[in-house]
């Protein structure tokens, strides 16, 4: 019965919000110095902008030993936290912010799991490395940790809203 509400309610919100300025969920991505180095960047990007997903922020840096341990914070007492967070700082990262509807759940799937032996063909550890600590790709694991990851790699001003000109083909 909720459910069905909840459903209705979104229908009408659809319809009375136009495509435009539907603020969707959004997830911080990053391609990892092993990525960088492999030259898979753009086949990262790809594969974002090939399912529907629309970019809504992008940066390329070497970023510091305390901004990855901030981002990795939650791992502090893991015994791989240090090494982390030095293979992280070594090199240029590709810092992303992607925006659609379930994108961090999605987003999750095309990944793959954190060992990329786990992670099936088709998916992006799956497909392009071997080893859990160099598995090329970040992507959040929840939309908190999206939002807390977003706010730590980018300023508001950093993230375009903009309209998309294929969105009506993407979503009903
Ligand atoms: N990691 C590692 N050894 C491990 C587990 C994780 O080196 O045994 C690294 C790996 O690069 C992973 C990152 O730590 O991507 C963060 O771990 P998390 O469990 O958050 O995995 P993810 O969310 O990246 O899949
Ligand atoms: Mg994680």
């Amino acid at each position: 019965m909720l459910a069905s509400v909840v459903c209705l309610l979104s229908v009408i919100a659809r319809r009375l919000t136009p495509l435009s300025i539907m603020v969707r969920e959004r997830t911080f991505i990053a391609v990892k110095p092993d990525g960088v180095q492999r030259g898979l960047i753009g086949e990262i990007i790809k594969r974002f902008e090939a399912k529907g997903f629309k970019l809504a922020g992008m940066k390329y840096i070497q970023a510091s030993e305390d901004l990855l341990k901030q981002h990795y914070i939650d791992l502090a007492d893991k015994p791989f936290y240090p090494g982390l967070c030095k293979y992280m700082s070594s090199g240029p990262v590709v810092a992303m912010c992607w925006e659609g509807t379930g994108v961090v759940k999605t987003a999750r799937v095309m990944m793959g799991e954190t060992r990329p032996a786990d992670s099936k063909p088709g998916t992006i550890r799956g497909d392009f490395c071997i080893e859990v600590g160099r598995n090329i790709i970040h992507g959040s694991d929840s939309v908190e940790s999206a939002n807390k990851e977003i706010a730590l790699w980018f300023k508001p001003e950093e993230l375009v809203s903009w309209t998309q000109t294929n969105e009506s083909w993407i979503y009903e």
